[in-house]
Formats: structure tokens, C-alpha cells, sequence
């Protein structure tokens, strides 16, 4: 994927500037001159660009560093900073409200997403407990209530549309008379796309928001779209108003500068990134999170509300690794939740230095090693699986008889093993660190 490509050459920039001999302020203009050069290939606008180096000159004084100044973390957070301030509109998009009929219209050109995103937004809503539905005033293509529909039925989400009726506007008036009156509270409204900006799909997006009066209007963008997503928001913007963007097609080979500076053209926040074609793959925009993981540096924020969502069962992980204990049976009960959490290659982004480990492994090839590494867990005794592992250093037989029984090699035994030992070590080091800071808070 293109963006990270950007974060990868952003990140080597800082990283070559940091590691050099001279670090003086030719080396520093240069590392500017580089990450300004893979922004703008990457389709981000100029004057945004230039904005940004104006921004990272500013605030790294380069002669004024106190000689002793931690050069490399000033110069990655100014980096960091004038990143996040380009992704950042400075807004505060619409917060729906409980117990209300919040009516969500969408528009964007055809093909950018926007049926699967409203699907992918329903079932968002829908599994934080509010009562979500959808309506289809797209009366435009041919199958594109079908589209809807089906849909919506996977996700089990109540719809509205019709085979029938042509007129955009009585579908979608219709649709959100009906739902206010059942007391849904996310109504969510698809209409009509068109493969060029025209007057007719203005007009008629301008009609459709008169007739329903949405809470919030979101525009989609694919992240395709390159230079011309900015003229594209812009004329959006200026017909609907829309107070928010969500952005589609992150996974996939894309330039995504373009659409970084339709939401600075904007001034509109982006609230979520849509991350693959499943009805899962969308997640919340936070402009922090989106630039650190652009630059490698894993999404931690993002793991931690992803793992919430899921409502996975930590069972005793937490409450041991509080206390410094971490056993087979600890890591046989992680491994199983980060087969529930989806994609591999998508949790390996959010977790620092995991990216690493995957290494060229794609996604089936990666849950298989992990299927292996529970099978591998379900041959030992409750003995084996309540150990931190060094039973089996004790007793080598044990490795011997796992492999055997769970039809794997020793070698791949072994590797659980010190995969557990580690997460001991480091278990047995947080537990201290925690003991110490309940101590000091129990004497000041
Ligand atoms: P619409 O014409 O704007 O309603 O677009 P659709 O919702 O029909 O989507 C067009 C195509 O883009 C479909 O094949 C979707 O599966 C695909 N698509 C939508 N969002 C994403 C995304 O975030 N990632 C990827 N890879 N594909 C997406």
C-alpha cells in the first residue's frame, strides 16, 4: 500500500538524518527536502507541503539546540507534529445521540464505496448498541438497492428502498418517516453516486437533504483518487455541506495524499478509514494514531478500541501479568484472541514491531502458524500449560512427547516455549514495575 510506502520513506528520512555523522542543519534541510519530496508524490498538495516544512523549520531551531538536546527525539516529534497537524481539521465531527433519531445521509461519486461503507457504519453503530438501519434512495444504477440489501441482510440490519419508485427523494423521505416513527436511532441514507461530478447529482443531493434534514452528511473518498479528490471535495463540500469524510480503499494500492489534502482543502475531519472490502474492515480516524502508524510506529490506541469492541475474554492474562506471572496457558488464551481479532496483517500495523515478525507471511500462511501453535498448547498436560515453560528445559522428554502428540516438530515446540519465556521475562519485569508504583502511591 502506497501510504505506507510514504511512511516508510518519511521514516527512513528522519532515520538517515538521525544516524549520520554530521548531524548539522544542511543534513537537517536535506532530510525536510526528502520527506517534503515523498509527500508530494505521494499526491499531497503543494502548498500543504510547504506549509509543513515551514512548520518542522519552526518549531527545531536547528543553531538553538542546546549542544546536549536530544536531537532525534526533537526532530521526529516536530516530524510527527506537522504531520499530524496536516491530518487534522481542527473539528469536532457530529456525535450521535442516544435515545434520538440521528439521520446520517452519505454522498461521494460512484465506485468511490459508499454502499459498503454505509453497511460498514450501520454495523459499527449497531454492535455499540444503538438501534441502526438503512435506507436506499440510490434510485441512479440499476442494482444498487440490491447491492444495499444484500447487504444488509449479512449484517442483519433493517433496510428501506424500492424496485418501483424513481424518485430519489420520496424513497429517501419515505424511508426516514418510517424509521423515526419505529424509533431507530441511526438512520443511514445511500444516494445516487455518478461516475463525474454533474449538476443533476448536486441538485438532486441538495433536494434529498432538504426532504430529510440529516444530522450529519458524510462524503467518501476513495483514497485513489489522487490529485483530483481536492477539486473533488471541494465541490462536494460547497453543494452538501458535508460535516465529515471517510476515506476508502486504505489497503489498497493507492496514492493517498490526495485525499489527506481534500480534508485540509476542507476543513472537515475525517471519522473513519475504510481498510478492505468485509463488512469489519473500517476503522476510527484519530489524526495521532493515523500518522504513527503511517510511520511505523504501531497504533496502540487503535489496538486497544479494536480489542474492546471485540469483547474478547482476557480470562486470568491481565490479572497475572499484573502480578509478574505469564504461563503457556496465558499465551494459549492470547493466541486464541489474536485469531479472533481478523486479518493478521492488519493487527501486525498496530502493534510495534510486529510487522517485523510476520515478515513475508501472508494472512493464511500466518493463521495457520498460529493454528499449529494452539494445537501445540492443547497436547500438554494442565501441569505443562500452568508452567512459565522451564518444565520442559527440566524434563526435555516433555518437548518430545508434545511435538509427537500434536503432530508438530520439536522445533516449533521449542520456539512456543521461548515465545512464553519471553512474555514471562517481561511479564515478571512490568509486575515488579507495578508493585513499586502501588508501593509509592502508598507511601508518597
Ligand atoms: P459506491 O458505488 O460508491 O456505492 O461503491 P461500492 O460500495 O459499490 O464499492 C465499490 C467497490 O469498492 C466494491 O467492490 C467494494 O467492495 C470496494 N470497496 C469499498 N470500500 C473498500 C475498502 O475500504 N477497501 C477495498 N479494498 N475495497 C473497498
Amino acid at each position: 500500500m502506497v501510504l505506507q510506502d510514504l511512511g516508510r520513506r518519511i521514516n527512513a528520512a528522519v532515520t538517515d538524518l538521525t544516524r549520520s555523522q554530521t548531524l548539522d542543519e544542511k543534513a537537517f534541510d536535506g532530510m525536510i527536502k526528502e520527506i517534503s519530496n515523498a509527500l508530494i508524490a505521494a499526491d499531497v498538495n503543494i502548498k500543504l507541503v510547504s506549509q509543513l516544512r515551514k512548520s518542522i523549520k519552526a518549531s527545531v531551531k536547528f543553531n538553538e539546540l542546546p549542544p546536549h538536546a536530544n536531537k532525534k527525539r526533537i526532530i521526529q516529534k516536530a516530524v510527527f507534529d506537522a504531520l499530524v497537524d496536516i491530518v487534522n481539521p481542527h473539528q469536532k465531527p457530529y456525535e450521535p445521540k442516544k435515545g434520538k433519531s440521528n439521520v446520517i445521509m452519505f454522498v461521494g461519486l460512484q465506485g468511490n464505496g459508499k454502499t459498503t461503507t454505509c453497511t460498514k457504519l450501520a454495523r459499527w453503530y449497531q454492535a455499540r448498541g444503538y438501534k441502526t438501519c438503512l435506507v436506499c434512495a440510490d434510485t441512479f444504477r440499476a442494482g444498487a438497492f440490491d447491492q444495499l440489501k444484500q447487504n444488509a441482510i449479512k449484517a442483519k440490519i433493517p433496510y428501506y428502498g424500492s424496485l418501483t419508485q424513481t424518485d430519489p427523494v420520496v424513497v429517501a423521505r419515505e424511508g426516514v418517516e418510517k424509521f423515526k416513527k419505529e424509533r431507530f436511532e441511526i438512520i443511514i441514507i445511500d444516494t445516487s453516486g455518478r461516475h463525474h461530478q454533474d449538476e443533476a447529482l448536486f441538485a438532486e443531493m441538495v433536494e434529498i437533504q432538504g426532504a430529510i434534514s440529516p444530522h450529519q452528511t458524510i462524503m467518501v473518498l476513495d483514497a485513489s483518487v489522487g490529485q483530483a479528490a481536492e477539486s473533488q471535495a471541494r465541490a462536494f463540500k460547497e453543494a452538501s455541506d458535508f460535516g465529515a469524510i471517510i476515506i476508502t480503499k486504505t489497503d489498497s494500492a493507492a496514492v493517498g495524499g490526495g485525499a489527506i489534502s481534500a480534508v485540509a482543502a476542507t476543513h472537515t475531519p475525517i471519522v473513519f478509514i475504510g481498510t478492505g472490502e468485509h463488512l469489519l474492515d473500517m476503522e476510527k480516524f484519530n489524526p495521532q494514531s493515523f500518522v504513527s502508524k503511517l510511520l511505523g510506529m504501531g497504533d496502540m490506541q487503535g489496538l486497544v478500541e479494536h480489542v474492546q469492541s471485540l469483547k474478547l475474554d482476557q480470562k486470568e492474562t491481565f490479572k497475572n501479568i499484573q502480578e509478574g506471572k505469564f504461563s503457556v496457558r496465558d499465551m494459549r488464551d492470547q493466541l486464541a484472541n489474536i485469531m479472533k481479532m481478523g486479518p493478521l496483517s492488519k493487527m501486525a500495523g498496530m502493534i510495534p514491531g510486529l510487522s517485523n515478525v510476520m515478515g513475508q507471511m501472508n494472512d493464511d500462511e500466518g493463521s495457520m502458524k498460529l493454528k499449529r501453535m494452539m494445537i501445540i498448547c492443547d497436547s500438554m498436560t494442565a501441569k505443562e500449560l500452568d508452567s512459565d515453560g522451564k518444565i520442559f528445559v527440566e524434563q526435555p522428554t516433555r518437548i518430545t512427547r508434545v511435538a509427537r502428540g500434536s503432530g508438530t516438530s520439536v522445533r516449533e515446540v521449542e520456539e512456543l516455549l521461548s515465545q512464553t519465556q519471553m512474555m514471562a521475562g517481561m511479564a515478571k519485569k512490568m509486575g515488579g514495575n507495578m508493585k513499586k508504583m502501588q508501593a509509592a502511591q502508598k507511601n508518597p
